[in-house]
């Protein structure tokens, strides 16, 4: 069984990618050793149970949002509920757009995917300026929901994106 200290040293770093200039924070690693995998969604499940709250959804971000959050609803036996990039989900969908370092994005979720009152916790690999988690937050919010925590993986303290966002945020690595 691996510790939480064995599954953070398994997310490695790439300088350059994808582009000049940028250190790339690689997290599959964790995802090719199974028990590495059931330490990290047993590790986001206690702080998500230690909120002492009732939880309804864990939001999972497009796309590495969408690798452990399913994982971690299903063992708190909550829904979970994807952010998209636009254009991606059927039916009616609430939408925003935010910036991102190159021009603007739109992230969409399903309208009935959260209820009016419903308490969600959100999840992504990784916070750097906090737009894209901003943008979740803002999209629980226009279906009335409420977001208790944003949950990382990794969060580049450097980049302040805690501020950006209005819930509490947990990161297992702090950079
Ligand atoms: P933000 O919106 O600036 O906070 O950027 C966070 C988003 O960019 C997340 O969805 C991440 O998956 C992605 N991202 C930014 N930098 C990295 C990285 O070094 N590794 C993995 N994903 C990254």
């Amino acid at each position: 069984p691996y510790t939480i200290e064995q599954v953070k040293a398994l997310v490695r770093e790439f300088p350059d990618f994808p582009s000049e200039g940028i250190l790339f924070r690689d997290i599959f690693p964790i995802f090719r050793e199974p028990e590495a995998v059931e330490c990290l969604v047993g590790h986001f499940v206690e702080r998500v149970v230690g909120l002492g709250q009732r939880v309804d959804a864990v939001v999972g971000l497009d796309a590495r949002g969408f690798l452990f959050g399913p994982l971690i609803a299903q063992q708190l036996g909550v829904a979970f509920v994807p952010v998209r990039k636009g254009g991606k989900l059927p039916g009616n969908v609430v939408r925003v757009t935010y910036q991102k370092e190159y021009g603007p994005d739109v992230f969409e979720m399903q309208a009935d995917a959260i209820e009016a009152g419903q308490t969600v916790v959100i999840v992504d690999d990784l916070l750097a300026t906090g737009g894209s988690c901003r943008a979740a937050e803002e999209l629980v919010a226009k279906l009335h929901g409420r977001v208790a925590l944003n949950a990382f993986v990794i969060s580049l303290e450097g980049l302040e994106g805690r501020k950006q966002l209005k819930a509490p945020v947990y990161a297992l690595l702090e950079c």
